[in-house]
């Protein structure tokens, strides 16, 4: 699985750090994936922070 965050979309929230931060960092208010194949253990993590993710900036790729 493979994630991605829409830069431009992005608020900067943090909500995804907060839920996943081994997956997701926030630098100069946008997020970043720190690593963009996600290992199988935060594969739930990472959907959770999708879903919550108020502007739907994140997308994945199965
Ligand atoms: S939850 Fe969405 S808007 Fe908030 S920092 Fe993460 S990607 Fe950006």
């Amino acid at each position: 699985m493979k994630v991605f965050v829409n830069e431009d979309t992005c608020i900067g929230c943090g909500l995804c750090a907060d839920t996943c931060p081994d997956i997701f960092e926030v630098i100069e208010d946008k997020a970043v994936v720190k690593i963009s194949e996600v290992p199988e253990n935060y594969e739930e993590l990472v959907k959770e922070a999708k879903d919550n993710c108020p502007v739907d900036a994140i997308s994945i790729e199965e």
